[in-house]
């Protein structure tokens, strides 16, 4: 538990999919890459948490260990199972997956899935039964503050209640499509019955922050150990800034080149 004097924090890195070879695409962490990040987290006296000591603790009723973290991933995607999980164990990490319930069981999802397949309810189920815990991701993954507010409502509610009802085990923690929210839809995800729910913003969580609206850094495949590791723990967006540090170089090699004297 947490030590006199330290400010407890919680951390919970946002990844999308962790494959065997590396891909391109910035959702898509090579297993070895993320391997490097669990290792590093135990490395730097990080503690695994559930979802239920988080939601105790935004609460009042619970604590956390000084550096708390839960991976988790967003969409609900095969390779969680088969490439992740076995990571997980090895390195006694907690996780929560966010599930996009009616992707459950699609091979090739949409465009947003970017081609890869999804976890069927049975698959999901296992990984439950491993020790990951499921979350919902909504039922079709829209931007929740661009429909009408009844359908809103009916994305949040149902996913909750269709995941609860095919795995048995009650669904305390939502995370928000494209990190797309505000004020009323976090009303109506409380108002659902969820616990805590994760934003998309860079950072770390104290015990003030909105449990609506929780920590959530985006882990990137060109995040290599320095960078994960200062990304959360000074909460700045390292896309951001990785795409204007490239823009601004390319700006000067082309500056460099049309004032080349030999051309
Ligand atoms: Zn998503």
């Amino acid at each position: 538990m947490a030590s006199e004097g330290v400010m407890i924090s919680l951390l919970a890195p946002m990844y999308h999919n962790v494959v065997h070879h590396w891909s391109d695409d910035i959702y898509t962490i090579q297993e070895r890459l993320f391997a490097r990040h669990l290792q590093w987290l135990r490395l730097t006296d990080h503690h695994p948490v559930t979802i239920s000591q988080i939601a105790d603790w935004l609460d009042g009723r619970g604590s956390l260990p000084s550096r708390a973290y839960l991976i988790t991933f967003d969409d609900g995607f095969l390779d969680t199972l088969e490439v992740a999980l076995p990571l997980l164990q090895q390195f006694r990490a907690t996780a929560c997956i966010f599930v996009t319930t009616s992707w459950c069981g699609i091979k090739e999802g949409p465009p947003s899935t970017r081609g890869h397949p999804m976890l069927t309810w049975s698959q999901l189920r296992q990984l439950a039964d491993a020790g990951v815990e499921v979350g919902a991701h909504t039922v079709t993954h829209p931007f929740l503050t661009d429909i009408a507010p009844e359908s809103a409502w009916e994305e949040i509610h149902h996913a909750k209640h269709e995941i609860e009802d095919r795995l048995g085990r009650e669904v305390q923690a939502f995370s928000y499509p494209n990190s797309k929210h505000n004020p009323l839809i976090r009303e109506m995800v409380q108002r659902a019955g969820y616990r805590l729910a994760f934003g998309g913003n860079f950072g770390l969580s104290h015990r003030e922050t909105d449990p609506y609206n929780l920590y959530r850094p985006c882990i990137y495949n060109f995040c290599k150990v320095p960078e994960f590791l200062l990304s959360l723990s000074t909460g700045v967006d390292v896309r951001t800034r990785y795409g204007n540090w490239r823009r601004q170089l390319r700006t000067l090699k082309y500056v460099t080149n049309i004032m080349d004297p030999r051309k």
